[in-house]
């Protein structure tokens, strides 16, 4: 069998993967993506990013017809969920999406193999699919399978009562208790999603704080704010075993003393975290090194230690987020052509779609100190801005963190309404290398929510002019 030949072959569909074929193919490479699920989008668009931010948004109007309207003067009755329809609207986001992306491979011009690709020889892979087996040879090839669920061994998963964020988006009833184990982005949009329908939601998790790897202001802020809104939350506990039995299940923990405790519920989450997924591939046939976490190893060009082979998204270095994933795809494609470019790791924005929402850039205040930084912060409350007030929606702070002598921005913390926008501000600052008084100096419209990360940014020299 003769094999087809490309410029480039991306195996993986997700943001990395597409992303990447889309500008490869657009720089004039003869571009081939190899995606093994019936759909393209990968990880983001068929069961995280989406699917999670519909049915947030969907959630969100429910918690807000049940709990805030009547506080406007808006009375309703007999407020119902109807879960099979806001899992269709779910299910019809996410096709839109995949679909979408079909369009933009059509669009231009590159091919999706469809199978499952393993290594046959360095620039040779060998894809597996419905239609039979096909070799296909490359200048370029570019891994970008993705991840999966971390497994804890006290928690295996079963799909049904022992569940990962796959399966947490499609239950088909809401539980009576969901215990999420993990109080990381994942666990805290999920278990909010099902807090919202009704589900009472307790939240496991190892260390002191929940997003404990944000600043830590966030991660109080936001305890404070999900604990009035119901949540419970078992903070510094060790999971250490899981019983079900019927439709229960006893998760077993113990705290930093070795106190042993336990809670029963009907359904478990465990969001720990993802590793990088590559099953499969053949990594050992062409020699690929990966590091102890299972990471493809890469330089700084996105170069394995194998020539000819790349690496980009969740399954190298770097935090496991689909912005991140898809810049790296088009800074590589962008190299390959023999272009500049490099993706700025401190200025990419994290997000947490809860509500309130967290937006955050650079260094925390903890690792400023870290660094032996020496730094200015400004915090405001959202309860000083006049449009928060408006629309009722007055928990969380913006936190500015700035050098003390140069006054250039490092880090950005927003816990608020609309965090996910108003950090794109601070992105777009910092990465032109602002300062907080660049900030405070520039217009922004009133009466706008942008106004408090305005204001914070003037509190780094303690020159706020509404709080
Ligand atoms: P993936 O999206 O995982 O894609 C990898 C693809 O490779 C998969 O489609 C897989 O089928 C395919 N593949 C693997 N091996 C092979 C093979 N051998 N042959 C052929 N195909 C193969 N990130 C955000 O930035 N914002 C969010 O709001 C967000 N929300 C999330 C919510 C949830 C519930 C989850 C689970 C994740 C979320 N993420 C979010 C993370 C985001 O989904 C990932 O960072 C992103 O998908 C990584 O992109 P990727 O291209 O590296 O890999």
């Amino acid at each position: 069998m003769s094999a087809d030949r490309f410029d480039v072959v991306i195996v993986g569909g997700g943001p990395g993967g597409y992303i990447g074929a889309i500008r490869a193919a657009q720089l004039g490479f003869k571009t081939a993506c190899i995606e093994k699920s019936d759909t393209l989008g990968g990880t983001c668009v068929n069961v995280g990013c989406i699917p999670s931010k519909a049915l947030l948004y969907s959630t969100e109007l429910f918690a807000m017809a049940e709990h805030k309207f009547s506080k406007h003067g808006i009375k309703l009755s007999g407020v119902e969920l109807d879960l099979p329809t806001m899992m269709k609207r779910k299910e019809s986001v996410v096709r839109q999406n995949t679909n979408g992306v079909s369009f933009l491979f059509k669009k231009n011009k590159i091919e999706w193999i469809k199978g499952e690709a393993s290594f046959s020889g360095p620039k040779e892979l060998k894809v597996k699919g419905a239609d039979g087996e096909r070799t296909v040879t490359a200048d370029h090839i570019v891994i970008a399978t993705g991840s999966e669920p971390v497994q804890l061994p006290p928690l295996p998963f079963d799909g049904k009562h022992v569940i990962s964020s796959t399966e947490a988006l499609a239950l088909e009833k809401v539980p009576e208790h969901l215990v999420v184990v993990g109080g990381g982005v994942i666990g805290l949009e999920l278990g909010s999603v099902w807090k919202r329908l009704g589900a009472k939601v307790t939240v496991i998790e190892f260390m002191p704080d929940i997003l404990a790897t944000m600043d830590k202001d966030v991660g109080k802020e936001m305890k404070k704010i999900l604990s009035k809104q119901g949540f419970d939350f078992k903070l510094g506990a060790k999971v250490t075993g899981s019983k079900v039995k019927g439709k229960k299940v006893t998760v077993e923990f113990e705290d930093k003393d070795g106190n042993k405790d336990s809670v029963e519920c009907d359904v478990v989450l465990a969001a720990v975290g993802r590793r990088p997924y590559t099953a499969g591939l053949g990594l050992d046939k062409v020699g690929v090194e990966t590091d102890k976490a299972g990471r493809i190893k890469i330089d700084n060009r996105f170069r394995t230690n194998v020539e000819g082979v790349y690496a980009i998204g969740d399954v190298v270095e770097g935090p496991m987020l689909a912005h991140k994933a898809e810049e790296e795809g088009v800074v590589l494609a962008e190299l390959l052509a023999g272009q500049a470019g490099h993706v700025n790791h401190e200025t990419i924005p994290g997000i947490v779609y809860t509500w309130p929402e967290v937006g955050a850039v650079g260094i925390s205040e903890q690792q400023a100190k870290e660094r032996g930084l020496n730094v200015k912060i400004g915090k405001v409350p959202f309860m000083a801005n006049g449009r928060a007030r408006a629309s009722d929606d007055v928990d969380g702070f913006v936190k500015v963190i700035a050098d003390a002598k140069t006054d250039r921005v490092l880090g950005v913390h927003i816990v608020g309404p609309q965090a996910s926008e108003l950090i794109s501000e601070c992105v777009t600052v910092m990465e032109f290398a602002g300062s907080s008084e660049d900030i405070g100096r520039i217009v922004h419209g009133h009466p706008t929510l942008s106004e408090t990360v305005k204001e914070a940014a003037l509190a780094v020299d303690k020159r706020t002019l509404n709080f």
